[in-house]
């Protein structure tokens, strides 16, 4: 391995953003030797709470950010609406990984979307949308059954809507007129994703697909590996592999995927960070992805990725995490409790992963 790109344990690892995957990624960091230092605006900031140093500040503030840099060797994110410029400063300064252009890709549905299938790998029709003009054909080339979706900052199904029946201009009233998509809807079977990692060397590894359930469109479950034949877990597995080399990804993404009944896949989001839905490698792998992504912005060997043991992983939300004096008590259950001040509804609370022996 080239050693040109390393980064030694004992080194500081910046990360922008506050939640849950900071606070995972640095008690995995912490793990390998390395410190963390956190820069968030966030008042109750759960990955401050196991970091070494915290900077409270906005992601625009140039000065905090040249402090940040100053600090770290390398800079990670966990919270993929960092503005891509912010992430341009500090690379004048410090390896930042992933790349601030692999934001600008990711932040916008219509740029990720051509992207993906630019490198050949398939997604949901869909069609660019500003204006109720716009909507009409769209829905006259795509079908009136789609789901119309903001081009930025959405997530778990915000600035999303359904539009069958509905006028094209209160469909795109309901997304607040914002610069938009329209999908075709898929009829998938499951949902599924892939988790994979690439160093500055070149080097990947992906985590098996496993199978994803939302509900109200929120993860609820995560069944790893998901059971898939193994022509459908190999494909999903080179889908993810040929994004990840097709941005040149210096750190982890997890590709959303829908399987069709038919067996095809489309790709339906990319989050150039670690994922929800790999929690569950945390306690079922030899390389949970915090530490993956841990090794591949310091430029090490991934880790293995192969499942030692099935997982089920249910997220808490909101009042779930209630049952938390229940599940310490459970035999098989691996509780993670984020530490947030407070529950609210919808709001991820932690997470209780189930291991049972593979193959069972
Ligand atoms: P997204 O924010 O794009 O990840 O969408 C959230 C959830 O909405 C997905 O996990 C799916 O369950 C559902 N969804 C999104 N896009 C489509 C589509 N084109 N067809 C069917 N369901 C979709």
């Amino acid at each position: 391995m080239s050693r040109a790109c390393v980064i030694e344990p004992g080194s500081t690892i910046g990360i922008l953003g506050g939640g849950q995957l900071g606070r995972m990624t640095a008690m995995a960091a912490a793990r390998l030797g390395y410190r963390c230092a956190i820069l968030a605006p966030d008042e109750d900031c759960i990955a401050a709470a196991v970091s070494d140093s915290w900077i409270r500040a906005d992601y625009g503030d140039r000065a905090a950010l040249a402090r940040f840099a100053d600090a770290v060797d390398v800079v990670t994110i966990e919270f993929e609406n960092v503005p891509a410029d912010a992430l341009d400063f500090l690379a004048g300064r410090v390896p930042t990984r992933p790349a601030s252009a692999i934001l600008e890709v990711t932040q916008d549905r219509l740029a990720e979307k051509r992207f993906i299938e630019r490198v050949g790998v398939p997604v949901a029709p869909f069609r660019p949308v500003e204006t109720a003009g716009d909507l009409d054909r769209a829905r006259e080339e795509l079908g009136d059954n789609g789901i119309l979706k903001t081009r930025r900052l959405g997530y778990d199904g915000k600035g999303q809507v359904r539009i069958g029946g509905m006028a094209s201009d209160a469909a795109v009233a309901a997304i607040g007129g914002s610069p938009a998509i329209l999908e075709a809807f898929m009829p998938f079977a499951h949902e599924l994703s892939v988790i994979t990692a690439r160093n500055p060397q070149g080097d990947v590894a992906s985590f098996p697909p496993v199978l994803n359930i939302h509900r109200d469109q929120i993860l609820r479950q995560t069944i790893a590996p998901g059971g898939f034949a193994p022509e459908i877990a190999d494909r999903a597995v080179e889908l993810a592999e040929s994004i990840a080399r097709g941005l040149e990804l210096e750190g982890l993404i997890a590709v959303e995927m829908f399987l069709m009944d038919n067996g095809d896949l489309a790709v339906n989001e990319l989050a150039p960070r670690p994922h929800n839905s790999g929690h569950w490698t945390i306690d079922a792998c030899q390389t949970s992805q915090f530490e993956q992504l841990v090794r591949a912005i310091c430029g090490l060997k991934p880790g293995g990725t192969a499942p030692l043991h099935r997982a089920v992983m249910d997220n808490l939300i909101g009042e779930d995490l209630l049952q938390w004096p229940q599940l310490l008590d459970e035999s098989d259950a691996f509780l993670h409790i984020y530490g947030k001040a407070s529950i609210r509804a919808g709001r991820k609370m932690g997470h209780v992963t189930r291991l049972s022996p593979l193959g069972t």
